[in-house]
């Protein structure tokens, strides 16, 4: 896969030389190339942003060096790449997403600095690129590029020979819709904290019982809104037992929040 991230920081991206992720660039699983904006500026003082128009607090990055790196970028493909410029008003970014863009052949991320991109480079890289907006969550940071670092982290991880044992990858958070199981690590006993015994009696039937109970009470109690999303159809009758006695039930075919009082058992 290739990678390409425009950024008025690129030192910021040195954190992806390292781990898992440098490992997959230096056996060329991933091919990450990372852009100075500033190369696309003509003046002395190598600006990229104006103020804004309208007036308002904060700067503006200028359309003329984003519309030269994309263009750059877009240009040496033969296909049109997907741009991910990260931004608070994007769609939030999910494991979904990751696993859906990990399939990709190639992405180029669009880093914001300031109060963001004039808005006509979206316009301008439509003509290019299939533009998404990606929001890393609901708060604000000061530029993409630590959007960038968490988003190829998560992408670039999927993709095949990227981690050591794709195994890992399949009963992790998120993957199915809950949250992981809790795990446990030797000692056996530490503290005075035991393991719980099913982890230690090496039956794997009565081990992936106890697991996936654990993920449904975890996810119930730290992620209603996730219990609350999963199709009832995916549920047995052990994953129907369990999410009844932490609060919920199905009806009409949705999973809801079982009423307190009268139908309590
Ligand atoms: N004025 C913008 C707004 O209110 O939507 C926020 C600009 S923010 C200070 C500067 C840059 O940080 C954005 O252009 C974007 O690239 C990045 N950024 C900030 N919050 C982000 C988030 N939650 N997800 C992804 N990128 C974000």
């Amino acid at each position: 896969m290739r990678i390409d991230v425009v950024s008025i920081f690129p030192e910021y991206l040195q954190a992806l030389d390292i781990s898992l992720i440098g490992k997959a660039r230096r056996e060329g699983l991933l091919d990450v190339r990372v852009h100075d904006l500033r190369e696309h500026t003509h003046d002395r003082h190598r600006t990229v942003d104006d103020t804004p128009y309208g007036g308002g607090a904060g700067m503006v990055m200028k359309p003329e060096p984003w519309a030269a790196a994309l263009g750059s970028i877009a240009g040496t493909g033969d296909h049109r790449p997907l741009l991910l410029v990260p931004s608070p008003a994007g769609d939030v970014f999910t494991q979904a997403m990751a696993a859906e863009l990990s399939t990709r052949e190639h992405l180029v991320f669009a880093c914001g600095r300031y109060e963001g991109i004039d808005e006509r480079v979206y316009d301008f890289a439509a003509e290019h690129y299939e533009v998404r907006p990606v929001s890393l969550g609901d708060y604000v940071l000061n530029g993409g590029e630590v959007a960038v670092l968490a988003m190829v982290e998560a992408i670039g991880r999927l993709v095949p020979g990227v981690v050591g044992n794709p195994e890992s990858l399949i009963e992790e958070s998120h993957s199915d819709g809950l949250l992981e199981y809790p795990v446990y690590t030797k000692p056996a006993s530490w503290g005075g904290r035991e393991v719980p015994e099913v982890l230690l009696n090496g039956n794997h039937g009565k081990i992936a019982r106890a697991r996936r109970l654990w993920q449904l009470e975890r996810t119930a109690q730290r992620r209603p809104d996730l219990i609350r999303a999963l199709d009832p159809a995916t549920l047995n009758r052990h994953d129907r037992d369990a999410l009844w006695h932490a609060g919920f039930m199905i009806e009409d075919g949705r999973i809801v929040d079982k009423p307190v009082g009268p139908t309590e058992e």
